[in-house]
């Protein structure tokens, strides 16, 4: 299908009710909380009418605050939610049309933002959205017509060595799938190691901001993933001209 208005917006819509999907994930998921039932606030435990559910539009109309007890509601809904929305898009805009690759690429995007966003805000990825992302990413390799096996074995068996290495206290055995999605989701090995590089320079560099800043310490818990997957977009948007220009030697 090409790319218009419509369809576009189609594909923006798409991804905002997968966000606002996606922030009850987040929000339940670490406590073990299952994510049937209607939703209720953060702040004042009210369940949320479905008026108030609209993505995106229910924050703007309620100026980002409760109905009920108007505290501010966390910018990070609607943030995901947006997020999210141009994640789905991001793979037919980027290709410059709509197919079912284009499709499974964008899904993949988006688990793999919420992955990002559960290690944020708990420090633990649940297999609930690991798998489901193994699983799109894998679909999303074959529908492109070629599988490369290098870069999802790199991705893998670069996350599981330092599995090892830490004696498992570095990662888990979800950063494992996640190396191997992240693989299957670029093109080449190449990317991939290029994602890799990437994710440890973004994450050092804002790392090293936050310990001379103050506002991290050496001891605390930093979550990795956001920066895998702030790497992973790099790479995937840019990798063919990063690698002509990095890596000419490479191809
Ligand atoms: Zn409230």
């Amino acid at each position: 299908m090409s790319l218009n208005l419509f369809s576009v917006a189609t594909l923006l819509f798409l991804g905002l009710a997968l966000g606002s999907f996606g922030s009850v994930i987040v929000a339940r998921v670490p406590q073990g909380r299952g994510i049937g039932g209607r939703s209720v606030s953060p702040c004042c435990k009210k369940k949320i009418a479905a008026r108030d559910l609209i993505p995106l539009a229910s924050y703007a109309l309620l100026r980002g605050r409760c109905r009920v007890c108007h505290r501010r509601i966390a910018l990070r809904y609607p943030l995901l939610e947006a997020f999210s929305a141009a994640l789905v898009a991001l793979p037919s805009l980027h290709e410059g049309y709509i197919d079912s690759y284009t499709l499974a690429t964008g899904v993949a995007l988006w688990l793999f933002l919420l992955l990002a966003a559960l290690d944020a805000e708990s420090q633990h990825i649940s297999d609930a959205v690991t798998l489901p992302f193994l699983v799109f990413a894998l679909f999303a390799a074959y529908l492109r017509g070629y599988v490369h096996w290098l870069g999802p074995l790199l991705g893998g068996g670069f996350f599981s060595l330092q599995w090892v290495l830490s004696r498992g206290r570095v990662l888990g055995s979800g950063d494992i799938f996640m190396g191997i999605a992240m693989g299957l989701l670029l093109d080449s090995w190449q990317e991939t190691l290029l994602g890799i590089a990437l994710s440890y320079s973004i994450g050092a560099a804002i790392v090293s901001v936050l310990l001379v800043t103050g506002r991290a310490k050496r001891t605390d818990r930093i979550a990795f993933i956001p920066y895998v997957f702030a790497g992973t977009l790099v790479a995937y948007l840019g990798g063919a001209p990063l690698l002509s220009v990095l890596a000419p030697w490479a191809y």
